[in-house]
Parts: C-alpha cells; structure tokens; sequence
C-alpha cells in the first residue's frame, strides 16, 4: 500500500513523511519485485483463488494506492506501465479535480493504461463511527456509482478509510457489489476477501525487502495471525 509517490516537502509532518515513499525508492522497489521472482496481481485473481476458482502465481503481490493523490499518477503511473504491473488505485470521490488530487481525466488514463480504480468512500470518514446505516451507505455505495457513471468501468474495490471498519461496514461492502475490500495493517484473517490486509511500503529499500520475505500469512488460514507482523 502507498499513498504520496514524492520527494518530501519541507513542510511535511511526521505522519505525512511516513505516508511518503520518494520516487527514487518506488523505482527501486519496483525493481527489486521483478528481479525477485515475485509476480504482481489485481485484486481479482486473489479473490478468484479465495473462492478455490483459480491458483495463484508464486510471490504473489497486489500493488495499490491510497486517497488519489495526484503525484501518484505523475509518478508512479509511468513506472507501472514500464514494468507492465497492474495496481489498484483508491480515490475518494469528493476528491477528485481538487488542487494536489486526481482528476477525471487521470483517472481515465489510469484505466487505459490497465489498472483499476477502486473506491475509497465519498469523504474518508472513519466507517466504524458512522452509527446512520443510511450514511454508511452513501459512503459505501454512492462513490462506487459516481466511479461507475463518470468511468464507463466497473468498480470492484474498495478499501477501508484508515484501515478502519466493523462487521455492519464490511457487509454493506459486500451489498453494495464489491468483490474485495482492504483494510491496513493490522492482524486480521485473510481468508475474508472483504478483510484484507495490507503493508504500508516503507520509502527504504532493505526494509521493504524484509516486509516481503516476512512468513507469508496463509491465505486461507482460519486463525489470526500475530499482531502487527508484516506480511503480504
Ligand atoms: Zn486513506
């Protein structure tokens, strides 16, 4: 999981230089999957081996951003296309042509160039406060329709905002027609599509590499797995 492909600004905070890989590490990180071995898949081929429909390649790994930052597309796009890796990239509608986030017409390329779109609410609230199931659902399903009308595209994604939900949340996901939905980086079973886990890429090469060759979590491990290790 990404979030700002950049180099730091002056002003960043701590929790912004930690949402920040910079565009030289990104381009090693890419590199270092492809001399690696490991294969890089959408979302769609986890979710067709959690459902015993279809294998999974060996090393296999899910690139994708959060919040639609504009940066992503100027420079992390043209490093996917380079390497030919799919990724997944998560906007929040209300977001989108806002000063420093993707546009329509972006987003628009982005699909052209072979990756997804998937939704990242309306307004990035935290869903597991959200106590009105009628906001709940415009959150969850208003944003997918808004991807859906403005992209011509279907829109199967969708990941949690601050890794955040409860169970009311992640059925609504499920409603709502999402095939998948990620969450961040704390212990939960992977074996439940609308549960996913994820690692925040660090901006160091080495400690990537770690993350990576980290005991793989087993998919369809029925227990949870150890709090705060990083996985896949
Ligand atoms: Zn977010």
């Amino acid at each position: 999981m990404y979030h700002h492909i950049r180099q730091p600004v002056s002003f960043s905070s701590r929790a912004e230089r930690r949402l920040t890989v910079t565009p030289e590490v990104f381009d090693r990180q890419m590199k270092y999957l492809q001399e690696n071995g490991y294969h890089v898949i959408p979302f769609a081929s986890l979710v067709g081996y959690l459902k015993r429909e279809s294998e999974l390649p060996d090393k296999p790994v899910i690139i994708s951003f959060d919040d639609g930052w504009e940066d992503q597309f100027v420079n992390a796009l043209p490093r996917l296309e380079e390497y030919h890796y799919n990724a997944t990239f998560f906007v929040i509608t209300n977001f989108i042509d806002a000063p420093g986030f993707l546009s329509w017409p972006q987003l628009r390329r982005i699909l052209a160039a072979g990756m997804e779109i998937g939704s990242h609410t309306r307004s990035h609230p935290r869903l597991d406060k959200i106590k009105n199931p009628g906001m709940l659902w415009d959150q969850i399903y208003a944003s997918k329709q808004t991807l859906e009308s403005q992209l011509g595209a279907a829109v199967e994604e969708f990941a949690y905002p601050f890794g955040s939900y409860n169970a009311a949340a992640a059925s609504m996901v499920r409603s709502a027609g999402y095939s998948a939905a990620r969450a961040c980086c704390i212990g939960r079973v992977q074996s439940d599509a609308y549960a996913l886990r994820a690692v925040m890429a660090p901006n160091d090469l080495a400690k990537f590499g770690k993350y990576l060759g980290a005991p793989p979590v087993s998919a369809r491990a029925r227990s949870k797995s150890p709090r705060g290790r990083a996985g896949w």
